[in-house]
C-alpha cells in the first residue's frame, strides 16, 4: 500500500535529516506518506492511495486544497511581479480588513505563526521594558528559541504542578534563554497569580486562547477574563496566539467568542488558506512603538504580494455567510456523528473544540483541561484508530493532541464515509 513513499523516505534520509523538511511530518506507522496531490478536502499519496485530509497542513486550509477564487489571483500576481521593497496598497487594504475583522488598531505583516509570535514578543518586551515571558505547557508558538519549552513533553518531565520544570524540546537552547521563559499549567487561576505575585520582570503572558496543539482544549469559564484581568494588575502584555484560531473559530477569532480583548493577537495559518502569510497586531499604544528607531520589525518577504493575494481573496470567500454556515454545518455532523458512535460503543472519552477545530481523546476523566491530563489518556488507541482510518482513506492526525480540521470543500458525503470507518476502526 505505501511502496513507493517507503522508497522516496530511503532517498529522503540521504538528502533531508530524518527523510523529511519538518519534524512533524515524519511518521513511524505506517511509514511517512508522501502526497502527490491536493484537491478539495482530500489528499492523494505517491502510491495512489486517496484520503479525505483533517489535517489540512495542520490547520492553514481554511476553504480547501487549490481552492480557485484563491490560486486565480495568485497566479496572476505571480506573473506581475510579487516583491518590490517597497510598500504596496494591498498591504494597506489586508490590514484595514483584519483590524476591522479581530478589533485590533494596527497590523504588521510576516509569513509564518513562529514569525508572528516572535515579533509580538520582542515589542511586548520592548514596550514593558520588561524580559520574561509566560507560556503555557502544551501550547506551541513556533520552531524558536524562546518559545520552545514545555511544548510536547512527556507528562511526568514537567515536575509538580504548582513549580513546573521546563523542558525544552531538544538541545540547543542557550541557557541564558531558559531564565527569560516561565512555563505554566493552563486554565490554572491559582499557580499561576503566585507565580505572578513572585516575579515582577514579567513583560508578556503568551496564550492560545484554545488550545490548537492539545486537541482543541477549551478555557475555563472566566479563564481568559482572569488573564486579562492579571495582567492590567500586573502591567503584564497580552497576547492570544491566533495562529489556529484566528479565521477558523470564528472572524474576528477567540475575541468575538469569548468576549476578551488582549492587547495582540498573532495570525497566520488560515488567513492565507495555506499561502505563507502571517499578521501581529493589536493595540495603538503597543504597536505605535514600531517604527525606525523605535521598535525593530522588517523583512524581506514580509507583505509579499503573494501571501497578501491570498490573504484578500480567503477573507473574500470567509467574509460570505454561506462558508462559515456550510463549514459549521460540516463538522456539527462530524462531531455528532463520531459521539455518537463512541456512546454506541461505550467507549470513555472527551471531546472539546468546535466544529472547524475540534478534539477527542479516549479517557476516564471527565475533561481534559490542560496537557497534564494527557497523561491520563489512551494514546495507543487513538494511534490505532488512526491506522485503521487511513486504510479506510480519512487521515487525521495520529496524534490526538492535534486538532480534526475542516474546511469548506469536505462535504456531507466525505463526513459519512469518515463515520463508516470510523466504525469500522473502533
Ligand atoms: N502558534 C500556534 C498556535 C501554532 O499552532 C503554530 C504552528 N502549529 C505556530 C504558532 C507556528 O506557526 P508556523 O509553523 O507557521 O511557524
Amino acid at each position: 500500500m505505501y511502496e513507493k513513499s517507503k522508497e522516496l523516505y530511503v532517498r529522503a534520509c540521504k538528502a533531508l535529516p530524518a527523510g523529511a523538511t519538518s519534524n512533524f511530518r515524519i511518521w513511524d506507522e505506517p511509514c511517512t506518506i508522501y502526497i502527490k496531490e491536493a484537491h478539495d478536502g482530500h489528499l492523494v499519496d505517491v502510491d495512489g492511495n486517496e484520503y479525505i485530509d483533517y489535517r489540512l497542513g495542520f490547520g492553514p486550509v481554511i476553504l480547501g486544497h487549490g481552492w480557485k477564487s484563491v490560486s486565480e489571483r495568485i497566479k496572476k500576481i505571480s506573473e506581475e511581479g510579487i516583491i518590490t521593497a517597497l510598500p504596496n496598497e494591498l498591504e494597506i487594504r489586508i490590514a484595514e480588513r483584519i483590524k476591522a475583522f479581530t478589533h485590533i488598531d494596527l497590523v504588521r505583516f510576516a509569513n509564518s505563526g513562529a514569525e508572528a509570535t516572535m515579533h509580538a514578543l520582542r515589542v511586548a518586551r520592548a514596550y514593558s521594558g520588561k524580559e520574561k515571558a509566560v507560556k503555557f505547557e502544551g501550547q506551541y508558538h513556533g520552531m524558536y528559541d524562546y518559545m520552545l519549552f514545555s511544548t510536547y513533553p512527556p507528562v511526568k518531565s514537567l515536575g509538580i504542578r504548582n513549580n513546573p520544570i521546563k523542558v525544552p524540546a531538544g538541545s540547543g537552547i542557550p541557557g541564558c534563554i531558559h531564565d527569560l521563559v516561565i512555563t505554566q499549567p493552563w486554565n490554572d487561576f491559582e499557580i499561576l497569580e503566585k507565580t505572578l505575585k513572585r516575579d515582577r520582570d514579567i513583560a508578556a503572558i503568551i496564550t492560545e486562547p484554545v488550545m490548537g496543539n492539545c486537541g482543541a482544549l477549551l478555557p475555563k469559564e472566566g479563564y481568559l477574563k482572569f488573564l486579562r484581568e492579571i495582567c492590567d494588575e500586573y502591567g503584564i502584555v497580552l497576547i492570544f496566539d491566533e495562529v489556529k484560531t484566528g479565521f477558523r473559530i470564528a472572524m474576528g477569532g477567540a475575541e468575538e467568542v469569548y468576549g476578551v480583548k488582549p492587547d495582540m493577537k498573532t495570525f497566520a495559518k488560515a488567513l492565507g488558506n495555506g499561502y505563507p502569510i502571517a499578521a501581529f497586531g493589536g493595540i495603538e499604544e503597543i504597536m505605535g512603538n514600531i517604527g525606525p528607531e523605535k521598535i525593530s520589525h522588517g523583512g524581506t518577504f514580509a507583505g509579499n504580494l503573494i501571501g497578501l493575494t491570498a490573504a484578500d481573496a480567503t477573507l473574500d470567500e470567509l467574509e460570505k455567510g454561506s462558508t462559515w454556515e456550510k463549514l459549521f454545518s460540516t463538522g456539527k455532523s462530524l462531531m455528532k456523528g463520531i459521539r455518537e458512535i463512541l456512546e454506541d460503543k461505550k467507549i470513555s472519552f472527551t471531546m472539546q473544540g468546535f466544529p472547524t477545530m475540534f478534539g477527542f481523546f479516549f479517557t476516564e476523566l471527565e475533561h481534559v483541561w490542560e496537557l497534564r491530563d494527557t497523561a491520563q489518556c489512551d494514546y495507543p488507541r487513538y494511534e490505532k484508530m488512526q491506522l485503521s482510518l487511513l486504510e479506510n482513506g480519512v487521515m487525521p492526525d495520529p496524534d490526538p493532541r492535534e486538532p480534526w480540521f475542516l474546511c469548506a470543500a469536505h462535504t456531507e458525503a466525505d463526513v459519512k464515509k469518515t463515520l463508516e470507518a470510523m466504525k469500522k476502526a473502533l
